[in-house]
């Protein structure tokens, strides 16, 4: 038996305005065919789970390309044809294979491409023909299409956001494609469309419920997988939404009852689901209201809007132009994608004051800059914070304080995961008495342990929450929150 193995991920913002090319991927991950004998990484997880799995069962492994680049505005379409075209060629070189896995994110529009996924699996289904197995893991902030379920044997999204269950699905995926290879199971697909747009927190009730149920139906009553694509609201493609996927053993008709009773479980939950976010100044407010002993940890903020994770430039000012004009103190404001600054910083030298022009400097999605009179306080050349297990660059950084306001400044674009990232810069994360970060949910894993409270805000940025007034020009239908209830005609 052989398995071939591949893994291409980036989620494209196509309201953002920076362009998604080859270094955007150079500074991400990019391996052409030895991720796993590389270290791990957020990209190459799973690519480590398939090949320890399939050499247990004695197959020969494939491995082609592992790609990854921080989410972005839409990919450069030479750059996506060339990965196309790498995948493509090391998999028809690889023939005849047993088994085909994919590590995507599901999200992914190059230019010219809408459903970069759909189009590479349908590539991928031509060379290996219909019988051979065919898996993919997905990002759940995926758009889940008809390409993607027609091309694939076995579709199964994350579960988890923070996104921690990423080795676990591609432990169960695995199953799933092995059984499949060997003729043990036939799965099939269905999905049910629940006509929704929004995000959604699992680590809160009721969709902490929801996901616990979707588990505990897996393996049971012929029933494979699960999978909630929660869909990525800023992607302006035809088939942006939430979508409900069940894999039966066999059973069609079983596959659509099952999606379609977890779907309409979510949809009549929805008014209880979506995250509530505050304004920049209620969320500021409320921090200054909380009792904070100095024990307890500091109130973390979540800058939803500026989160690079979703494709936004990471070097939005709004939440810092309040802060200052409100003259908050003991506050920490970060990361911020800001290579400029950061030179600035390293050529002035540790303990220099300066003036220094900060942020606001990708588009009018990123507010006016700042200019500060800061001192340097913290430098490092090799940054990391952790994203799970895996380490994530933030290249040369710099810590720099002003009146009682600290700021971190980082090169390599990259959402807030974790607060060793402060620590890195010598900042003790425990000593602010706010913390504002960049993300919208991956923070949580890395911040909850120190955090007294954490507050959800949405300020301008490049990731406006207001779903109901998106300017989709790709999807047709009706859906919540633009119609209180899409299913009524
Ligand atoms: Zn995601």
């Amino acid at each position: 038996m052989k398995m071939f193995m591949a893994a291409l991920d980036t989620e494209t913002n196509t309201f953002a305005p920076l362009p998604t090319g080859a270094l955007a991927f150079a500074e991400g991950f990019v391996a052409h065919g030895n991720a796993t004998a590389l270290p791990e990484n957020y990209c190459s997880a799973q690519l480590y789970v398939w090949r320890r799995r399939a050499e247990a069962l004695g197959w020969a492994v494939a491995e082609s390309l592992c790609a990854y680049a921080e989410p972005g505005g839409i990919t450069a379409r030479q750059v996506y044809e060339g990965f196309r075209a790498e995948i493509v060629a090391d998999l028809a070189r690889a023939m005849p294979v047993d088994a085909v896995l994919l590590a995507l994110h599901g999200a992914m529009v190059a230019d010219g491409y809408d459903d970069c996924e759909g189009d590479l699996l349908t590539a991928v289904r031509a060379i290996v023909g219909p019988e051979v197995p065919v898996g993919a893991e997905l990002d759940l902030h995926c758009h889940l299409t008809e390409a993607m379920m027609q091309a694939a044997t076995v579709l199964v999204a994350y579960k988890e956001y923070p996104h921690v269950d990423i080795p676990e699905r591609a432990e169960h995926l695995f199953t799933l494609i092995a059984d499949a290879a060997t003729g043990r199971t036939k799965p099939v697909m269905a999905a049910f469309d629940c006509r929704m747009i929004g995000t959604f927190r699992p680590t809160a009730q009721p969709m902490r419920g929801f996901v616990d149920r979707m588990i505990a139906q897996e393996g049971r009553d012929g029933v494979l997988s699960l999978s909630l694509a929660h869909g990525f609201p800023w992607g302006d493609v035809a088939d942006v939404g939430v979508k409900m996927l069940a894999v039966t053993d066999g059973d069609p008709d079983r596959a659509a009852a099952v999606a379609r009773h977890f779907g309409e479980t979510l949809f009549a939950h929805r008014k209880e689901i979506a995250p509530v976010f505050l304004t920049v100044d209620a969320a500021l407010e409320a921090a200054l209201d909380l009792p904070v002993e100095a024990a307890d940890g500091p109130v973390v903020i979540a800058d939803v809007a500026d989160n690079p994770g979703g494709g936004a430039p990471g070097d939005a000012t709004f939440f810092l132009w309040r802060v200052i004009e409100r003259r908050i103190t003991n506050i920490m404001l970060g990361y911020f994608w800001d290579p400029i600054a950061v030179r600035f910083c390293f050529e002035a030298g540790l303990g220099a004051t300066l003036d220094l022009r900060i942020g606001g400097k990708c588009g009018v999605a990123s507010g006016e800059p700042v200019d500060r009179r800061v001192t340097v306080m913290g430098l490092a050349e090799r940054v990391t914070q952790r994203f799970g297990a895996a380490p994530v660059a933030m290249g040369p950084s710099a810590w720099v304080r002003s009146e009682g306001i600290d700021l971190v400044l980082c090169s390599l674009r990259t959402q807030t995961f974790h607060p060793e990232g402060m620590a890195a810069l010598g900042l003790d994360p425990r000593a602010p008495r706010i913390i504002v970060v960049k993300s919208t949910q991956h923070f949580h894993a890395g911040f909850a342990p120190i955090a007294s409270e954490i507050l959800y805000a949405s300020s301008p940025g490049a990731l406006s929450k207001d779903f109901a007034t998106f300017a989709y020009t790709k999807r047709s239908g009706p859906y919540w929150p633009r119609d209180d209830d899409p299913f009524v005609p």
